[in-house]
């Protein structure tokens, strides 16, 4: 089963990430759009399928208590490349404390299928030194016990952490030399703030990769700025991800995000504006023709 590379954005819905009141209506509206636009790829949280707070709850329970797929519940199209991530981003943003098990999250992926799945990690971001090396060696071994049992066509994805390039570099080679693993998955935040030092490290993962003959390559979670892409993927990432998608608007002109509550007039020229009449003039554009526009523009860019 082949995995669809040829947009390397990946669009994600989180929860956690939309802070309307509305959160499955926005969710569903994403869903909309990936459909009618044939987006390739969608990323998709074990956490919202499984937890009280999810978006996806109520397709989580009929999951597991009919055996369907997410992508069946959730009306995917057959050939589009669904991600599972683990749910280790909503329990951060969440704030709660009891971390899941590696092992349930990937029981859990099997019932929810889905083509990559994101192994579970404990986050690293903002801790002392010490609590960086424990969250990195509970992340090797989760990776080592998911690996062991792992069966299947899906691809496992394995997020490296570090707090330096060297160490970024040093976690990522070792989960690589898991043969189970093909995709390294890297936190765009803790990637170097300087561009040169940012080449260089993506450059330095993406040549590892190559060099392991791994079929699929390097993924940046959570990309904020749009301003990099074209970077990143000159440099070799294969994937990165967002959840911007679903709650801000991509600015035409300036390819960043900006507020969704307002347009920027009559000008875009993506695929979507100019077949609907350039729905975004309004002051307030709708949540869906935000959320359409995103898309087909990042779909016409990349
Ligand atoms: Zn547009």
């Amino acid at each position: 089963m082949g995995l669809d590379l040829s947009i390397p954005f990946v669009p994600a819905i989180s929860g956690a990430s939309i802070r309307s009141k509305s959160c499955r209506d926005v969710a569903y509206m994403g869903l909309e759009a990936v459909r009618e636009l044939r987006y390739p790829t969608l990323m998709i949280s074990v956490f919202d399928f499984v937890n009280p707070k999810g978006v996806f709850l109520k397709e989580g329970i009929e999951c597991i208590n009919n055996g369907i797929s997410a992508a069946e519940c959730l009306a995917l199209p057959r050939d589009l490349t669904l991600y599972l991530d683990s749910g280790g981003y909503e329990l951060t943003k969440f704030g709660i404390k009891t971390w899941y098990d590696a092992l349930d999250v990937y029981a859990i992926q099997q019932v929810l299928r889905g083509e990559v799945w994101t192994i579970l990690d404990y986050p690293a971001r903002g801790k002392r030194r010490s609590e960086i090396a424990r969250a990195i060696a509970s992340n090797i071994r989760f990776a080592e016990q998911v690996c062991a049992l792992h069966y299947g066509p899906a691809r496992l994805m394995a997020v490296a952490h570090g707090s330096n390039s060297e160490e970024l570099y040093s976690v990522s080679s070792k989960l690589l030399s898991l043969s189970e693993i093909s995709i390294i998955a890297v936190s765009d935040k803790e990637l170097p703030l300087a561009q040169t030092a940012k080449k260089s490290l993506i450059q330095r993962l993406a040549g590892a990769l190559a060099d392991q003959r791994k079929d699929v390559g390097l993924h940046i979670l959570g990309i904020g700025s749009p301003v990099n892409w074209t970077d990143y993927v000159h440099w070799g990432v294969t994937t990165f991800d967002s959840t911007n998608w679903l709650v801000k608007l991509l600015n035409p002109t300036t390819l960043n995000w900006t507020a969704s509550s307002k347009g920027w007039g009559p000008n875009c020229e993506c695929t979507f504006c100019r077949e609907f009449s350039r729905p975004l003039r309004a002051a307030r554009p709708h949540t869906l023709d935000s959320i359409r526009h995103n898309l087909a523009l990042i779909k016409d860019v990349l």
